[in-house]
Order: structure tokens, then sequence, then C-alpha cells
């Protein structure tokens, strides 16, 4: 498959490793947000947490966590941003799952998740609500 990031775990393409186990890979981004921006994949490509076995998404969870200990350990941030861009849509370049670890410094200039998009529904929460218990898979 030609995937950039089943690239990294063959090692047919180069990165910054940080952190490795039987089922995740931690990297640092090839153009960073900030010091000590990491990628946490799978290493069996998935496209996206729809995509992925349970099993692999727990792992891949409990690596977030210990590669957030890591870099809190290791750079000392103010904080951390963590999150994916999930679908085109959202801004996702990369089509095999991974999960942004950014470190927070002070004076950064960056904001809170929130940010990301300002787009509310005139619709009151209780209507989309009722919706989505309706039609939830
Ligand atoms: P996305 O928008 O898909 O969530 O982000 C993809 C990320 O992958 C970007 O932050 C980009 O800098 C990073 N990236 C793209 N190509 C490479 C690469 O070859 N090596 C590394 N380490 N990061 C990459
Ligand atoms: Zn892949």
């Amino acid at each position: 498959m030609n995937c950039l990031f089943c690239k990294i775990v063959t090692k047919q393409i180069p990165s910054e490793n940080i952190y490795e186990d039987g089922s995740s890979l931690a990297f640092l981004d090839i153009h960073p947000k900030a010091r000590g921006h990491t990628l946490i994949i799978p290493k069996t490509h998935a496209e996206n947490i729809l995509d992925i076995s349970p099993e692999s998404l727990q792992a891949l969870i409990l690596t977030i966590q210990k590669v957030t200990g890591i870099l809190h350990a290791s750079l000392n941030p103010a904080g951390f941003t963590i999150g994916i861009n999930h679908g085109k849509g959202a801004g996702q370049e990369v089509d095999h799952l991974h999960v942004h670890v950014i470190p927070r410094f002070k004076g950064d200039g960056g904001g809170n998740i929130n940010m990301v998009v300002s787009n509310p529904s005139t619709e009151p929460i209780s209507a989309t609500a009722q919706l989505i218990r309706q039609k939830k898979a």
C-alpha cells in the first residue's frame, strides 16, 4: 500500500521515533507546530478511528498516555493539545490514523481546541440530541 505512515512503520521513510511498542509508533512531526510535536499511529494501517479494531485502538490510547507522560517529563510544557484530524473535511492530509500530541508553552499564541471551528447550529441542542439518539448505530 502506498501509504506514507506505513512506510515510516517499515522504515522505508526515516523518522525521529520517540516511543514504540508492538502495535504503536510515536515520532516527531516533520513540520512541528511546537517543540516536541508528536504523531502517534497504529502500526497496522487504519484510515481513522472508525476503521481500526477495538484492540488496536485501546493500545493506541494507552500509547497516547505514555507518550504524553514522556513529553511532560522531558520538555515540561504548560499543557498539551491532543487531537485527530478525521477526514478530508477536517483537514486530514495523511490517510493513516494519527493522533497529534502538541506540547503547549506559555505565550505560544495558540488557542484551545474549541477555536478550531465556529459553526454553531441554530437548532436547539435538545433537537440535535434527539436526532442523534434516533439514528445512532
Ligand atoms: P494531518 O493534517 O493529516 O492531521 O497531519 C499530517 C501531519 O503529518 C502534518 O502535521 C505533517 O507535518 C506530518 N507529516 C507529513 N509528512 C510527514 C513525514 O514524512 N514525516 C513526518 N515525521 N511527518 C510528516
Ligand atoms: Zn498506512
